[in-house]
């Protein structure tokens, strides 16, 4: 409340604190229907809480409010936004030409890379694997645009040949890097090939797996990683792996030009300067300046650079390896791929080889660590859904009797989770 009062002043009088704090006391009881998310007990969905610098950063710009949409909404949330994004793009490997800016979310940033890039190829499809984000096909039918779904195999390697047959009709081909469901880095080098034969454009999503590029060397697939500054477009969530809280997403354009296609007057807006307001190159309007200036203070404790906010993705790593090595040396667990980030994806191995009994296993497995009375005992994990036939052409022991399987999934993407493998495993039963 100091902030508050070295803000307000004598308004402050007229916070009545005695009326808040009941209300305090009651959301505080509400939120205990979380889950532990802040908890290395909590292995389940890509979740948790931000970094203090960044609430804290948040909370106190939150006070002002300022709306990053134009300059004369937030002059210095709005600076900052510029500096935090110029660190994305040097991340990404992208010069100084490039555009940028934060965004509300993933789901909108994907949707303004879209939208540029029907503006660009307006009669051809824009094109992803059945591994991508569900929101493209949704923001293709918002766009009006068609969507075309390419087939994977069973090792999620993308059908070449199905985008080779296609490319007359395909203008972008949306590439994951860090597919949200296990986290698998397409190959975006072959991809890449293609689409310069065809001239088509190409979008990465990394909404997920953007900041993993600092520590590209570590990881399986490195040389993808490399080519990330080739991509047209990039799309990174700081509110999953930036230690930002919801709120923070993020575009990046490699040709600045682009900007022509959000070109737009305001009769409300852009009065102070002839600078670029942020408003002048984004979809949405108002923007929580608030985001912006916890992000670009996060980045002055743990900047975007291997030792910086990257020792934090390569603990992440680290545990994710344990556990898929625990899992590997178990009898009663299966492993179902090698993780490319910080996702695995295992089940149980059931005493009849059948689909459904690996179904039912997952959930009993998952709903027992939600509903242990002793805390010490708890654990928290999730669920992923497979086609059958893909499951049993990977595992073809196993006799499919339901349509989709489902295993356990965990996201590993909290630094005290390298130090609370082993009693996971052990709590889960591994
Ligand atoms: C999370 C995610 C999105 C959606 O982002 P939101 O910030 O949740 O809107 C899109 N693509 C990928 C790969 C994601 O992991």
């Amino acid at each position: 409340m100091d902030a508050w009062r070295t803000l307000y002043g004598e308004q402050s009088e007229t916070v009545d604190l005695e009326q808040i704090e009941p209300i305090l006391d009651k959301l505080e009881q509400r939120l205990e229907g979380n889950y532990p998310f802040h908890h290395p007990s909590y292995a389940g969905q890509m979740l948790k809480p931000p970094h203090p610098v960044a609430w804290l950063a948040y909370a106190l710009t939150a006070t002002i409010n300022p709306n990053n949409h134009a300059l004369d909404g937030g002059p210095p949330t709005s600076e900052m936004e510029k500096e935090a994004v110029k660190e994305l793009a040097k991340m990404v490997g992208y010069g100084d030409t490039y555009l940028g800016h934060l965004t509300s979310g993933g789901t909108i940033a994907n949707l303004e890379a879209l939208f540029v890039a029907r503006e660009i190829h307006p009669e051809q499809a824009i094109a992803a694997t059945a591994n991508s984000h569900y929101t493209h096909r949704r923001m293709c039918h918002v766009l009006n645009t068609k969507f075309l779904e390419i087939p994977v195999d069973i090792n999620d390697t993308p059908d070449f040949e199905f985008i080779e047959n296609h490319a007359d009709e395909i203008g972008t081909i949306v590439v994951t890097m860090g597919t949200t469901g296990l986290g698998t880095t397409e190959p975006l080098s072959k991809i890449l090939d293609i689409a310069r034969k065809h001239s088509i454009r190409i979008h990465v999503d990394a909404a997920y797996g953007g900041f993993f590029s600092l520590i590209k060397n570590a990881l399986p697939k490195t040389e993808e990683w490399q080519l990330l500054s080739e991509a047209d477009s990039i799309v990174i969530d700081p509110h999953k792996h930036g230690l930002q809280p919801y709120g923070c997403g993020s575009i990046l354009y490699k040709d600045p030009s682009v900007g022509k296609y959000y070109k737009h007057d305001s009769p409300y807006t852009y009065f102070t300067s002839e600078d670029l307001h942020l408003g002048e190159i984004s979809l949405e309007c108002s923007r929580a300046g608030a985001a912006a200036a916890a992000f670009w203070a996060t980045l002055q404790m743990l900047p975007l650079t291997e030792s910086g906010l990257g020792s934090v993705l390569k603990k992440a790593r680290k545990a994710t390896l344990q556990f898929a090595d625990i899992l590997k040396n178990s009898n009663s667990f299966q492993l179902y791929q090698e993780p490319d980030l910080d996702i695995v994806g295992y089940f149980r191995i059931p005493e009849k080889a059948t689909t459904s009994e690996i179904n039912k296993l997952s959930l009993s497995t998952f709903e027992k660590g939600m509903n242990r009375e002793d805390p010490s005992e708890s654990y928290h994990l999730s669920l992923f859904k497979i086609p059958a036939d893909r499951f049993t052409a990977r595992f073809p022991n196993y006799q499919a009797d339901t349509e989709t399987v489902q295993i356990l999934r965990s996201v590993f993407m909290k630094e005290e989770h390298q130090l609370f493998v082993d009693e996971l495993a052990e709590r889960i039963g591994i």
